[in-house]
């Protein structure tokens, strides 16, 4: 196409359109919030293919599936031939590209991926393994910690002491068991045939560092472009450098005043030592924001303003007009609700639909009691991050049956699977997991570590020889052989592991992804309905997850998807007639960036959550709080308001509904305050001067006294 047919350019601003059509070496854009990055890396996209660069030789890395989509999308409506480039996260790629490499890997064809759960549950059982699990109060770190920690030294690429000394000081004394720990999880994935999130990018970066297969890696794309690389951590670094070294050039797009992913290692810094990584590159950096209007824009630029790092891009808002941003003191969280989803309606009725809406806030659970009055006053509305959507058991369970019809020598989904069975808890589960690998139970009275130790045996590599086909099939006998000789299994949780296995070997035998979740589903559903009490509701969900199946070619791919790339809700997977539906966003700050609504509210702005009590420790720590507030402010085109509840719900974990007084966010200053309109409390007779009183005090009314 001849420059002048490319009219789309012009809608461009002059470094925009410099920044798209940038030719000959590396690119960074480099600008504030709302200033058209994503936009001009849609445009680029366009702009390459119409110049001719084969669409398949260009990759585009993003922070989620729905991002890498929408984006495609975007260039295709300006260029049709860009909708072949390969988009997805950075996860995603490598998948690809370990299946492709995976004999080189020395991984076996059908090797499964492990999601976060998954890969904390195999930490839990060496830790027990170990004899860290045992004791009571032993101060050996739990599951979660221990995956945080591994994660985080993986992907910070730095030793573990330090990671320890810098982020988890209180397991120091453990350092030592911690490393052989984390030694033997290697080992015991390679024996598993699995891999976690962590090593698919370590995988990548091993076959982009080889000397066969690395030229050839970076040959095969002659541009990478990656979106919001403010939060890339260390192991991405490398493999953006990687592909740059190979010639593939590389164009990336962020805002280091947007950096909130710290807690996953990643780091701001890497955008600023982009320049240096990468020889020559051009720096493009974008002046006005598009998104806010100017009083929206004054208040971010002030909480920014008080970063202890030096916060030179004050944003300038291109649009006219515009009205300051509200501030509202409410009595509690009840109040709070109230007020959002008055104002969520009043919105609609004067022309506002639901889609262009947002409730943005922190954590999942501050979203609790305004789901209920959205519910009440039949709001419909879409949440996402918090909990996510496959982390729910029932989504988690019928994961694993699609797991099992790929490869039966799984016997991470195995554990789960068998679990449905009646009568079958986590420790049956582990002896019927080694008795299915031939492994005898010795002594029944040591049944939980004898547990542990025959599902280790029923791990081992020996025990996959017979993986497959043939291990599935033998289940039923099995199991069979093993309710025998305990007597404990009573006939009909026999009938339902016989109806289990029946359709994983009907979903074994059929390569349709759709028709294969169809059969594993119908198997589930009444389990899942006599489970939960709100089983119905879980049942749609499953029936999602197979309309999704319907749409994919590959069973294999489907599954490694759902766990790379995990949807954070259902709406993420539902058909098309449900996203024709007006819906409301609840989102959490992390899962809103990048995106933007005309009306956003922001919920539970007081300190403690603004900064989290968690974080509120280093001030480096405080910034990315701040940063995390200023990132919600900033996805505003319209109107921002912010509510600041003085009575709230303490939830951190041990602490089962406290009550905190509180005051607003730290954040919220003279200065940024002066930038709003400020509401505070309105009368209250109890509280007359409507200010906190008491501050964290609990009273105790527990008649629990009474019952000694
Ligand atoms: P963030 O930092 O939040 O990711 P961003 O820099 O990626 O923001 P975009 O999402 O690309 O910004 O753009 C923000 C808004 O500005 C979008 O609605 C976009 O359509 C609009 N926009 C971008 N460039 C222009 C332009 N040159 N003229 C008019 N509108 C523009
Ligand atoms: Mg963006």
């Amino acid at each position: 196409a001849g420059t002048n047919e490319r009219h789309w350019l012009d809608e461009l601003n002059e470094q925009q359109r410099a920044a798209a059509t940038h030719r000959g070496g590396p690119l960074l854009i480099l600008a504030g919030a709302g200033t058209g990055k994503t936009t001009t890396l849609c445009t680029r996209v366009a702009w390459l293919v119409s110049e001719g660069i084969p669409s398949e030789r260009i990759l585009l890395l993003t922070f989620t599936r729905r991002a890498a989509r929408e984006m495609l999308q975007r260039a295709r409506a300006l260029v049709p031939g860009s909708s072949r480039v390969l988009g997805g996260t950075f996860h995603s790629v490598a998948h690809r590209l370990v299946r492709r490499h995976a004999s080189a890997l020395g991984l076996p064809p059908g090797f499964g991926v492990l999601d976060a759960g998954d890969a904390a549950d195999v930490l839990d059982l060496l830790r027990v393994e170990a004899g860290h699990g045992s004791a009571r109060g032993s101060r050996f770190p739990k599951k979660g910690t221990l995956l945080d920690l591994y994660s985080r030294t993986v992907n910070a690429q730095a030793p573990l002491s330090g990671v320890i000394a810098e982020h988890f000081p209180w397991v120091d004394e453990h350092r030592e068991a911690i490393s052989a720990l984390f030694r033997e999880y290697t080992v015991r994935k390679r024996e598993l045939g699995v891999i976690d999130l962590d090593d698919l990018l370590l995988m990548w970066r091993a076959l982009a560092r080889d000397e066969v297969i690395g030229p050839r890696l970076a040959s095969s794309f002659d541009h990478v472009l990656i979106d919001e690389y403010q939060d890339v951590n260390g192991l991405q670094v490398d493999l953006a450098r990687a592909l740059g070294g190979y010639g593939c050039e590389v164009t990336a797009v962020g805002d280091d005043f947007q950096a909130i992913y710290g807690f996953r290692s990643a780091s701001a810094a890497h955008i600023l030592d982009f320049p240096s990584h990468f020889e020559g590159t051009r720096v493009v950096t974008l002046e006005h924001n598009y998104r806010s209007t100017q009083p929206v824009l004054d208040a971010a630029n002030a909480v920014a303003a008080q970063a202890s790092r030096a916060f030179p891009k004050r944003l300038r808002a291109d649009r006219p007009g515009g009205v300051r941003p509200r501030v509202v003191w409410l009595r509690d969280e009840g109040a709070q609700a109230e007020e959002v989803a008055s104002r969520v309606l009043e919105a609609r009725e004067n022309g506002s639909d639901l889609r262009s809406q947002a409730v943005l806030m922190r954590t999942s659970h501050d979203s609790d009691l305004l789901e209920l009055e959205l519910h009440r006053r039949r709001i419909p509305f879409v949440k996402y991050g918090g909990l996510k959507y496959l982390e729910a058991a029932h989504v988690k369970d019928f994961v694993a049956l699609l797991r099992l019809a790929d490869n039966g020598a799984d016997d991470i989904a195995w554990f789960r699977v068998l679990q449905l069975v009646e009568g079958l808890g986590p420790a049956s589960a582990r002896k019927a997991i080694g008795l299915m690998a031939g492994a005898e139970p010795a002594d029944p009275e040591a049944e939980l570590e004898e547990g542990a130790a025959s599902f280790r045996r029923g791990l081992s590599a020996s025990a996959r020889e017979e993986a497959g086909e043939g291990r599935l099939a033998a289940v039923p006998d099995r199991l069979a052989e093993w309710y025998t000789a305990r007597q404990v299994i009573p006939e009909r949780a026999r009938a339902s592991a016989d109806e289990l296995v029946a359709a994983l070997i009907v979903a074994r035998d059929e390569q349709r992804p759709g028709v294969r979740a169809e059969a594993l589903r119908d198997v589930l559903a009444p389990l899942v309905k006599a489970r939960y009490p709100d089983g119905a509701v879980r049942v749609e969900d499953l029936d999602q997850l197979v309309a999704a199946a319907h749409q994919a070619n590959d069973p294999r791919h489907f599954v490694a998807e759902l766990v790379l790339d995990p949807p954070q809700s259902s709406a993420d997977l539902a058909q098309p007639p449900h996203l024709d539906e007006d819906y409301l966003t609840i989102s959490t700050i992390h899962s809103a960036k990048g995106l933007e609504w005309d009306h956003v509210h922001v919920l539970a702005v007081y300190d403690g959550n603004f900064p989290a009590c968690m974080s509120a420790g280093t001030s480096e720590q405080i910034d990315e709080e701040r940063r995390l507030l200023y990132v919600a402010m900033t996805r505003a085109r319209r109107t921002l308001s912010m509510y600041v509840p003085v009575r709230y719900h303490h939830r951190p974990r041990g602490i089962d509904d406290a009550h905190g007084y509180g005051k607003a966010s730290r954040f919220l200053t003279d200065e940024v305050l002066g930038c709003c309109d400020v509401t505070r409390l309105p009368d209250d007779p109890l509280n007359p001067r409507g200010a906190p009183v008491v501050t964290a005090r609990r009273l105790s009314v527990s008649p629990d006294a009474l019952f000694d």
